[in-house]
């Protein structure tokens, strides 16, 4: 499926380093997002997101297709089952924008089908038949570039699932394309069952007065709201910039739930900090901002162990790195880059 609408921006002419960035990675930007990047701005914080750099073309020897090991933990097309009791469930590979720092770059894009009729049926046969599945996370891609009634045939199928009680939605769209946030597709997401979604937001310029019209159609329909970040050079690598974008989603009844450190993508090594940057940004914040408004700092350990707290026990420094523990008591290295 397309994006909607075409985006405004065009590549510059001439510009033979963003063609070559734009031939390698999906570039979409919407309206929505246009309008809110400050032109005037160089450093602009929505636009870094956003649009297509030649810094991209840079990739390091740490870097890796498939960064936080999806392919290794999938059983059957569309599904992601790392952690016994929640599988990720991916309909689609296409999203509203395409994040220039986006840990699944090599595989979302325009180029990318979603699963066809009987794949996705075979995805959700495995959820049927897999009575350890607690919850299903939809992600992709976005599963909110799906029409509603496509997503309602979804929610179909996992309501009579009687094992899976919690249906999570990981998007962007509220944020990138507010306008697809109609009342079908609110509707579309009502259940017996739990819903959650988690947003996707990186900077407190992002939540703009339409964003925060579409977020409150969720939240009257009665679906928790919580937030995942990234951190990322240049966009929200600041403690007074992280304490406003947390306390602004707080304030629209969004609880902060997961600040990554970003992710080992291609050609993304100019977004990426220290962990010992992004553990001193996130003490800053721990006392000066509300408890209920801070996220847990995590890393996804690279190649598919899962994501852990960025510290204490589970993160140890010892001169050449970092000792990562997983959560199942696995030993991993991990070195900033
Ligand atoms: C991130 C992720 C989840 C969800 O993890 P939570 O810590 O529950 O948010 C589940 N499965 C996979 C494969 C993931 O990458
Ligand atoms: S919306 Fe999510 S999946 Fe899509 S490009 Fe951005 S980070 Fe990647």
């Amino acid at each position: 499926m397309q994006p909607r609408r075409k985006s405004k921006f065009d590549l510059p002419q001439g510009d033979l380093a963003l063609a070559q960035v734009a031939e390698r990675y999906a570039v979409s930007v919407t309206d929505a997002v246009m309008e809110t990047i400050d032109s005037a701005n160089p450093a602009d914080p929505v636009a870094r997101q956003y649009l297509p750099s030649a810094e991209e073309l840079k990739t390091t020897p740490d870097e890796l297709d498939d960064p936080i090991g999806d392919d290794v933990h999938s059983p059957v097309k569309g599904i992601v089952h790392r952690y016994p009791d929640r599988v990720l469930l991916k309909p689609v590979h296409v999203c509203a924008v395409y994040c220039r720092f986006c840990f699944r770059r090599e595989k979302v894009g325009p180029g990318s089908e979603a699963l066809s009729k009987e794949e996705l049926q075979k995805a959700i046969a495995y959820i049927r038949n897999t009575k350890e599945i607690w919850e299903v996370i939809l992600t992709g891609g976005d599963p909110f570039v799906l029409s509603p009634r496509r997503l309602r045939d979804i929610m179909d199928a996992l309501n009579e699932i009687p094992h899976v009680q919690v249906i999570r939605f990981h998007t962007r769209v509220p944020v990138a394309d507010p306008s697809r946030v109609t009342d079908e597709l609110v509707q579309a997401l009502h259940s017996e069952k739990a819903v959650y979604i988690v947003l996707h937001a990186n900077h407190a310029r992002e939540l703009t007065v339409k964003v925060r019209e579409a977020t409150r159609k969720f939240i009257a329909a009665g679906i928790p709201l919580l937030s995942q970040s990234t951190l990322l050079r240049g966009v929200n690598d600041d403690a007074a910039v992280l304490e406003e974008l947390f306390r602004a989603l707080t304030a629209m009844k969004i609880k902060p739930y997961y600040l990554h450190h970003p992710d080992l993508a291609p050609g993304t090594s100019h977004f990426r900090l220290s962990i010992a940057r992004g553990r001193g940004l996130v003490e800053k914040i721990w006392g000066r901002l509300s408890g209920i408004a801070q996220p847990s700092y995590v890393l996804d350990i690279p190649g598919g162990f899962g994501k852990v707290p960025a510290g204490g026990e589970w993160l140890q420094e010892d001169g050449e790195g970092y000792a990562v523990t997983d959560y199942q008591g696995g030993k991993h290295r991990y070195k900033d880059s």
